[in-house]
């Protein structure tokens, strides 16, 4: 997934301007074919996805049909001309098509030899099925006898015109799909053939006749036949798929930067559909789903590239191409083999056998599962394919998460019988409510359900509700279907072609062997083994978590085995420490299993929340005089030091930061709306005496502490000054714990942590409390303990003044969620309101909470370590936020020179891995 990239990317802008000044000096079009391309792999950003491969492949002297790539500039450049390309590229572009006609020996337009070819999409992300390709271009009314003369066969030639003037009326000139599958369903039907293949010359010459009806009926023109006007409209029409709604909102979810553009691909067309001597059909070199070393994908005879896809017809297991052409069977396992060597990851690939003959026209990188990833990488090094450091840089960290979703309790699951059984195309276990269209999902989960998205078969315009679903179930369609495709990309359990499934999407039910199953009724589905069942399941933990938790052996979970290492490479690799930010002991302990080295943020105040405590708290906050106070503290000392206690000892020595108390006060107590009504009542009911008492006195100190801007008001530090016997408390509760545990052996340096502080001042005040008390336990206990103090840097105050700060700081940690805040004056509680739309108006790309401001929030990190380090060049900073966990965050924390991440403790997989990468400069997960 493409979660950690865009942010950098420079605006393309600026460069263009410059390029269209001189246009003559550039280079637009790059040629490739006989064995000899002006491009290779490492050009994606010029010749997008597709046609680096081509480019490399063809360097590689494998069989690709000959063609040209117009660069992702030209794309920018239509859009900055406003869809118009300058005269001087389409030149560029014509000289390109003769050298393709020689290269080809054909002519565009010819009526003894017709030069076809495909115009593809190609950006360099890839996006499936999100942009438009358009094959058998070139074809007319003339041409296309030609082309039957050449090939002396009638049915090819009709059945590729067809195919072209749908694709092109469809992508080019917008007309409804269904206008054109309309006709070709009378004709089946008149002709009583089953198949697109039943149909014979006369029939398709019918389906030609009535198509060109249709286009002249819906764009009031007739179709085109000049094959070069084709091919500018066809290329301007894929430019224009760049900016579709669901090429659009595809790339909002992955992060991909609307500028960059796409490449359009012009090549010569290789047939699949002359016979039965003919196929084509797609690949991967080992299994997407699960990462198990098996050549993976499908084919179909006599059919051209997109119907494999489509789920028209349903396609061959790719191993029985063995038996039907065993050459060409042979050539391409040499070949994908071959291409996975080079590339050193699995590829996804495209080819078409026309008459025996191995075309190859596509490779990329494999989309796979988390699952999937983290075996390949495993296996990879297995396999002595790559280097452990080569291994880590093929996950994307944020995949490992699915490895720690849930699956379905196996007792429970076995006790339910199977409704049905689809093909398992993205593993994970899957359970909610049945809706039939994306729209629907969307709605639904916005009410707060949890839904399956059922459906005959998926498009590209259901994006929306696969990403909000629970899972997708499909009726039609294979391992490379739309479905599984994107169901595996986003890490969504998927089961595809599901063919006993009936679903009427109108009438909102499915039914499936006798039973109906209607919009909203609860199933669940095993995205691993492909089980359908009627019923809502429970699930239970990951594999990995069981092995964590003691209740499964790890000799028992390959998966957990191939994680552990993945990450212990991991661990080689990185320069920056990992923390994990938990309050309680069981948290740590989690953090610390999942490889954890330390507490980087552990909230005090999250403890006062414990069982009974609160009215022991509110009894601190109640007190009018300092006595009572510290009567209620001394209550609450045994049990923070407990607390302490048990965070320590789940670290087993590691460095624990404990922040003393920050939040505002009013937050323990009740609300004041609730308390003024608890008042009135008592009242109205006659009610006297002490609990009315206790009501009003508890009400009147609510209001005294009722803030208009309580993120902005009396909390953190400024606590800790007005109320010195709290900071004391706790200090006391942290030294005396760290004396248990030594006493016991077990050695700890606290880290004592001040939040809030923006002036030195304020800092020097507290640690003259810390130093006293901690002097005192020391003494009392007769333990000798090493502790640090140090501060959060969370208000710019802070960090501007870093230098300061750090003669009396022995660390610091960015508070990233409130300096982002204070930063930006954005208020983290209510930004959601126009965050959204500031993302959808592009004034900001991402939230700012959820992955650093690099360039706003980055600015004031980077004063604040280079000030800190000037006065204390050894001084430890770590990050504590939320972006701790982040990927992209990370890079950046990497380049500031921070030593540790802290993040929540199921993030801290993802953040070993992500540092790992970030140490070694790559950004993995574009
Ligand atoms: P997508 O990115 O949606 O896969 P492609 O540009 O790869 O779109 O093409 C769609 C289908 O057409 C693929 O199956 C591809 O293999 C096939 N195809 C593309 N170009 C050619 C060609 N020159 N000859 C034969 N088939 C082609
Ligand atoms: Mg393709
Ligand atoms: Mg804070």
């Amino acid at each position: 997934m493409a979660k950690t990239s865009a942010a950098k990317r420079p605006a393309a802008t600026s460069q263009i301007k410059s390029r269209i000044r001189n246009p003559k000096s550039r280079k637009y079009v790059y040629f490739f074919g006989g064995g000899k391309a002006d491009g290779n792999r490492n050009m994606k950003d010029l010749l997008g996805g597709k046609g680096a491969g081509l480019a490399e492949m063809t360097n590689a002297g494998l069989p690709v049909p000959p063609g040209f790539t117009i660069s992702t500039e030209v794309c920018t450049i239509y859009y900055e001309q406003k869809a118009k390309v300058p005269e001087a590229i389409e030149r560029e572009i014509a000289d390109h098509v003769k050298k393709l006609e020689k290269a080809s020996g054909a002519t565009l337009g010819s009526t003894d030899n017709p030069l076809l070819v495909s115009v593809r999409s190609g950006a360099k992300f890839s996006m499936p099925g999100m942009m438009d390709t358009i094959l058998n271009l070139g074809l007319n009314d003339d041409a296309v006898e030609g082309l039957k003369r050449k090939t002396s066969n009638g049915r090819f030639a009709f059945d590729s015109y067809r195919r072209f003037i749908q694709m092109f009326g469809n992508v080019v000139l917008e007309i409804p799909k269904e206008a054109f599958e309309h006709e070709f369903e009378a004709v089946k039907h008149a002709r009583g053939a089953k198949i697109d293949t039943d149909l014979d010359e006369a029939a398709l010459r019918d389906v030609v006749e009535r198509y060109k009806g249709v286009v002249r009926k819906k764009s009031g023109k007739a179709f085109p036949q000049d094959p070069r006007e084709q091919l500018k409209m066809a290329r301007n029409a894929v430019f224009r798929s760049w900016m579709n709604t669901r090429a659009i909102e595809y790339r909002r979810i992955y992060d991909i930067p609307d500028h960059i553009g796409t490449a359009v691909n012009v090549q010569m067309m290789v047939f699949g559909n002359t016979g039965d001597r003919s196929a084509t059909g797609v690949g991967f070199t080992r299994s997407p789903a699960t990462g198990a070393k098996e050549f993976y994908g499908e084919f179909l005879i006599n059919a051209q590239g997109e119907d494999v896809v489509a789920g028209i017809r349903t396609p061959q297991p790719i191993r029985e191409l063995e038996q039907v052409m065993p050459k060409a069977y042979k050539q391409l396992r040499e070949i994908t083999t071959r291409l996975e060597k080079n590339y050193k990851d699995v590829q996804d690939f495209e080819f078409t056998i026309q008459e025996e003959r191995l075309f190859m026209l596509q490779t990329r990188n494999g989309k796979r599962t988390g699952y999937a990833a983290v075996v390949i990488a495993t296996d990879f090094v297995a396999e002595k394919l790559v280097t452990p450091k080569e291994a880590i840089l093929l996950v994307d960290p944020e995949a490992l998460n699915q490895l720690l979703a849930p699956g379905f309790d196996p007792a429970e699951w076995s006790r339910i019988p199977t409704a049905t059984k689809g093909l398992p195309a993205s593993p994970g276990a899957a359970s909610g409510q049945v809706v039939f269209s994306a729209d629907h999902a969307v709605e639904w989960v916005n009410q707060g359900k949890q839904v399956i998205l059922v459906r005959r078969e998926t498009v590209p315009d259901d994006i929306h509700g696969m990403f909000v679903a629970q899972g997708i179930l499909t009726a039609t369609g294979g391992m490379t279907s739309h479905a599984a495709v994107v169901g595996r990309q986003m890490g969504k359990p998927s089961v595809v072609g599901a063919g006993e499934l009936q679903i009427d999407e109108k009438g909102k039910q499915f039914r499936v062997n006798g039973q109906t199953v209607k919009e909203g009724d609860y199933i669940s589905f095993n995205g691993l083994t492909g089980e359908v069942k009627i019923a809502q399941v429970a699930s239970k933990p990951s594999e990995i978590l069981q092995v964590l938790d003691g209740t499964l052996k790890a000799e028992k979970s390959d998966i957990y085995q191939r994680f552990e290492k993945l990450l212990s490479w991991s661990d080689k690799f990185r320069r920056m420490g990992i923390r994990a930010n938990a309050d309680l002991p069981d948290q740590a302990d989690l953090a610390y299993k999942f490889g954890a080295r330390g507490i980087g943020l552990c909230r005090t105040e999250h403890m006062f929340f414990g069982e009974g405590r609160i009215p022991i708290v509110q009894k601190m906050i109640l007190a009018d005089n300092e006595a009572d106070r510290r009567k209620a503290l001394d209550q609450l000392l045994p049990l923070q030091r407990e607390d302490f206690y048990g965070v320590f000892k789940a670290m087993h020595g590691c460095p624990v930061t404990i922040r003393t108390i920050d939040p505002p006060l009013h937050e323990f107590l009740p609300k004041r709306e609730e308390l003024m009504v608890e008042v009135a009542r008592l009242e109205a009911t006659g009610k006297s005496g002490r609990e009315l008492a206790e009501k009003k006195s508890l009400l009147q100190r609510v209001e005294q502490l009722h803030e208009f801007n309580p993120m902005l008001g009396h909390r953190g530090v400024r606590l800790g000054i007005t109320y010195p016997e709290i900071t004391e408390m706790q200090t006391r509760a942290i030294i005396e714990a760290a004396c248990k545990l030594r006493k016991e052996g077990i050695k700890v340096v606290p880290e004592i942590m001040i939040p809030l502080v923006s002036l030195v001042k304020e800092l020097r005040d507290q640690k003259t409390i810390v130093d006293r008390v901690a002097t005192d336990v020391m003494k009392e206990q007769g333990v000798k303990i090493t502790y640090l103090v140090g501060t959060m840097i969370e208000v710019p105050r802070g960090a501007m003044t870093a230098d300061e700060i750090a003669g009396d700081a022995q660390f610091f940690s960015f508070g990233t969620n409130d300096l982002t805040q204070l930063t930006f004056g954005f208020s983290r509680d209510d930004a959601g309101k126009f965050l959204k739309i500031y993302q959808d108006k592009k004034i900001l790309d991402r939230d700012p909470f959820a992955s650093i401001d690099t360039v706003g929030v980055g600015a004031v990190v980077r004063t604040g370590v280079q000030l800190g380090r000037k006065t204390r060049p050894d001084l430890k900073i770590g990050i504590c936020g939320e972006h701790g966990g982040d990927p992209a965050s990370i890079h950046f924390f990497e380049s500031a020179g921070l030593d540790y991440v802290s993040c929540s403790p199921y993030r801290v997989p993802v953040a070993r891995l992500a540092a790992a990468q970030a140490a070694l400069s790559v950004k993995v997960g574009d």
